[in-house]
């Protein structure tokens, strides 16, 4: 892992007329040390929810298959199950949602593997090597396909986040890497207060909790806190308003963020490397359907080996973009982080914190 030296990340803009095809090749080649030939190489990517429309498109993900086995690598495409029930709940749903959004062993050139098993268990526990701003996170559980692996390549869609303000790499290898119960620890921070005097009784939280977590008592709601997974199933369904985020929720996750990055990155040490794509910058994440109109215009491409570094650039280049349509009043700095209610640079501070990275950084085009 780096210290708070100064990092190299680099840049591929949209705005110069050249094929992003030509960008990829050339970002990789300043990357693609960490692939050694007859490596097994999990390509961690969001294929996007079902009805969703701003995830990255499958010939982005080829481009880089493509480049990995050229370096002598063995790539496989891969993504872990949901915490709520929507297309990827189970490793059999996702398939079918990544094949409805163009993901196949045909289209992306490798095997397209759920790493955590069918029912989001299979994984390998790990120590979270230290721990800043009272988190309680302090080992989590890698899915296994991921663990398995002998190098990690992470391509970010950047895009806005309902909690964490932001999401690019330390957020997709953070909740993206690990296997259910490791993503329910990170939401526990935001277990929803309840406030029952709403609750009408109409069952429908009850219907529609995929842990079976809730129950009728007295013709009012009642939640196992045990049992809880923490996923917000409930806290978005209820016409009532029974469920809020507690005070502090949003920064209390993004302070989990990256101590699970932490623990997933320790297994790679310096075989792993990070694409972020600042394009499709939505309020919302692509688990989100829809997931909002653009913020910005699309900016471009940037690899480091930086979890840090390459996350506050994209941030700083979504910074210096002009926002859009209803958007245009937001502004800078951290225009997601605003429209979404906090502060998304607690992530990247607690990582850095961590020894994650360094936020200081040189853009090189
Ligand atoms: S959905 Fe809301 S109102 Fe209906 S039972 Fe659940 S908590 Fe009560
Ligand atoms: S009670 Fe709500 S947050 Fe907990 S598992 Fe059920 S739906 Fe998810």
């Amino acid at each position: 892992m780096k210290t708070s030296e100064k990092s190299e990340v680099f840049f591929f803009p949209y705005d110069r007329g050249r094929a992003f095809l030509r960008g990829l090749r050339t970002l990789f080649s300043k990357v693609a040390d960490v692939v050694s030939a007859g490596d097994s190489v999990a390509v961690k990517v969001h294929m996007g929810e079902y009805g969703g429309s701003a995830y990255l498109r499958p010939p982005i993900v080829r481009r880089v298959c493509d480049l990995i086995k050229e370096a002598g690598g063995k790539p496989f495409v891969t993504d872990t199950t949901t915490l709520y029930p929507m297309g990827r709940f189970t490793a059999s749903q996702y398939l079918s949602t990544a094949a409805y959004n163009g993901f196949t062993k045909e289209s992306v050139g490798a095997p397209v593997v759920i790493a955590d098993g069918e029912q989001g268990c299979d994984g390998e526990w790990v120590d979270i090597p230290r721990r800043v701003s009272d988190c309680s996170l302090d080992k989590i559980k890698i899915a296994k396909k991921i663990f398995n692996a002998d190098s990690l390549i992470v391509l970010s869609h950047v895009k806005g986040h309902a909690l964490s303000g932001f999401g690019g790499s330390i957020k997709n290898v953070a909740m993206g890497c690990v296997i259910k119960k490791s993503k329910a620890a990170q939401h526990r921070v935001n277990r929803a207060l309840i406030d029952i005097s709403k609750c009408t009784g109409c069952g429908q939280c009850i219907e529609a909790c995929p842990f079976k977590t809730l129950s009728l008592l007295e013709e009012k709601m009642v939640r196992d806190d045990e049992k809880c997974m923490d996923c917000s199933h409930c806290l978005y369904l209820c016409p009532e308003g029974v469920f809020s985020l507690p005070p502090q929720a949003q920064e209390r996750f993004q302070v989990s963020l990256p101590h699970a990055a932490a623990g997933v990155l320790s297994r790679f040490y310096s075989k792993v490397a990070f694409i972020n794509f600042v394009q499709d910058v939505t309020r919302l994440c692509d688990c989100a359907t829809p997931s909002g109109s653009p913020v910005v215009p699309d900016i471009g491409i940037l690899a480091s080996t930086d979890v840090v570094a390459i996350d506050k650039a994209s941030l700083d280049l979504i910074a210096q973009s002009k926002p859009l349509g209803k958007f245009a009043n937001i502004s800078s700095p951290d225009i997601l982080g605003k429209i979404n209610g906090t502060d998304s640079l607690i992530q990247i501070r607690t990582a850095q914190e961590l020894g994650l990275g360094s936020m200081v950084y040189e853009l090189k085009e």
